[in-house]
């Protein structure tokens, strides 16, 4: 029996694509930028097929690329183009939610369902699931394990590592580590879940994951606001943090990033006119309804326009102006493709260093490439802003490239220098791994590679990935 025959005995026919038109979505990652050429795309439906398929895999020796909802920055799902032969195994069959618990706070799913549907699942118990960014509707469990998922909420829950208690993965060997734990506190030995978190894939695949929930959120007051600067950003932000509410996003967008949306989206309806140079979408909430928390965003931003760190604020009356908010920034990396290519970045520095970075990036630019454009937009509440350099009107993504490539390396050195990341929350994949070998400390490396070949000495998880 040859190897298609052998996979499709395991999971059925209909769960193993191999023509030309099923494969190609699986072939090229969201953005576009990295191909691939897989010899087929298995989706098993069960830990026990994901299990088999590997072990057939390693008989056959083809390399796995796991795919979730493909939705990653990185390139880290679609196999290399000029790696061994591969498939993706994608886990969007394996889409159960196993278990809500309200009184552990916590949910069991498996690593194919969809971000969103997770959370409508916790609100269904009374409960939130408390990560959240723009691609939750088709990005999967796995993925954002995978690529330990950051979004708009870092500031206040953490990445998605943090929400993790327990972890069904299978090896590179076949065998399935079972550590599916619901308990707050086991101090036995090694935490390996953590090694899978952020591994992209390499040391093998999440078949699904005990995570925690937080209590519903009650109140919610968001608001848009225009400042004058970065700094005033900043200024803003203390004065949230001390104002007794809790945070639970601080997002700071450029004037550039605001227009790009009004132009390209579909039902944007900005609460300001854009004419500041930058603005904060700002989130807080209660998990009681008697905290006056309209009372605290009324007074906070009060003060901070005397103080001269706040130029105009809309706060959202109801439910769809909040939703209206949040659209515009989940809908600005779709506008931002739209309006033409760009070389993009993923840095994190000290949330005080924010302003800084910001000056050091715009200077460099303007140097190097005055005729780019810069758009600036992120998690200022946790210091990762997404900066990128939009090509002028009219050059195209080849052009662009070869012109501007060097704008990605030269926004890691200054975020590093600032004593901040190269990688914030889109994971290395393989379009990162030139800065992991510039950036990334040797005896770190070292490590991660020994674990890599402790692991999967045969190097058959997600080869090209990760590791420079
Ligand atoms: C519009 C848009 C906005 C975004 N905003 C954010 C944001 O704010 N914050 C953020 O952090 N990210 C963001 N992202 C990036 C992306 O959504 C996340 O990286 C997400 O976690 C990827 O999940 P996925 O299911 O699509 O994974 P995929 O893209 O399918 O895979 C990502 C990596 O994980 C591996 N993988 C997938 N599933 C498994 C599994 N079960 N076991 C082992 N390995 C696996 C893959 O091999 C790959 O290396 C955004 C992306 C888009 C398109």
């Amino acid at each position: 029996m040859d190897f298609l025959a052998a996979a499709a005995a395991l999971t059925g026919p209909a769960n193993v694509l191999s023509a030309p038109d099923d494969i190609a979505p699986y072939a090229v990652d969201w953005r576009g930028a990295c191909h691939g050429n897989p010899i087929a795309v298995l989706r098993p439906g069960t830990t026990q097929q994901v299990a088999a398929l590997v072990g057939l895999c390693a008989a056959e020796h083809i390399a796995i690329v796991p795919a979730g909802g493909r939705t990653g920055l990185a390139g880290g799902a679609v196999p290399t183009a000029n790696g061994p032969p591969a498939v993706v195994l994608s886990l969007e069959r394996l889409n159960r939610i196993r278990a809500v618990d309200p009184l552990d706070f916590s949910i069991v799913a498996e690593a194919g369902c969809v971000v969103q549907t997770v959370q409508q699942a916790a609100a269904a118990a009374g409960r939130l699931f408390p990560i959240q960014w723009g691609a939750q509707g088709t990005a999967q469990i796995g993925g954002m394990l995978s690529t330990n998922a950051g979004g708009i909420r870092t500031l206040r829950w953490g990445n998605a590592r943090d929400l993790v208690l327990g972890l069904e993965v299978v090896l590179p060997d076949g065998r399935v580590l079972d550590d599916l734990r619901r308990v707050r506190k086991d101090n036995s030995g090694y935490a390996l879940r953590h090694l899978f978190i952020g591994a992209e894939g390499t040391l093998g695949i999440i078949t699904a994951a005990a995570m925690r929930l937080q209590p519903a959120l009650k109140r919610v007051e968001t608001a848009f606001v225009a400042v004058p600067s970065p700094d005033a950003a900043l200024a803003l932000f203390a004065r949230v943090m001390e104002s007794g509410a809790e945070v639970i996003a601080f997002e700071l967008c450029g004037r550039y990033c605001m227009d790009v949306t009004a132009r390209h989206g579909v039902g944007i309806r900005m609460p300001l006119p854009l004419v500041h140079p930058w603005y904060v979408m700002l989130e807080l909430s209660a998990a009681h309804e008697s905290v006056p928390l309209r009372a605290i965003m009324e007074t906070v931003l009060a003060s901070a326009m005397d103080a001269g760190d706040v130029r105009d604020a809309a706060i959202a009356e109801s439910e769809a102006q909040r939703a209206a908010i949040w659209k515009i920034r989940e809908d600005y990396p779709e506008c931002g493709r739209k309006e033409g290519p760009s070389v993009t970045t993923d840095t994190a520095v000290p949330v005080s260093a924010v302003p800084e970075f910001l000056r050091q990036v715009e200077q460099a630019f303007a140097a190097r490439w005055p005729e780019g454009r810069m758009a600036a937009i992120g998690h200022a509440g946790d210091g990762n802003i997404h900066v990128s350099l939009q090509a002028p009107e009219g050059v195209g993504r080849a052009a662009w490239l070869d012109r501007a490539a060097d704008a990605e390396p030269l926004v890691n050195a200054i975020a590093v220098s600032l004593g901040g990341s190269f990688s914030a929350e889109h994971g290395i994949g393989q379009s990162k791994r030139h800065a992991m070998a510039t950036h990334k400390d040797t005896v770190a490396l070292d490590t991660m590679r020994r674990v890599k070949s402790a692991l999967d000495p045969d190097n058959r998880m997600n080869p090209g990935k990760v590791l420079p």
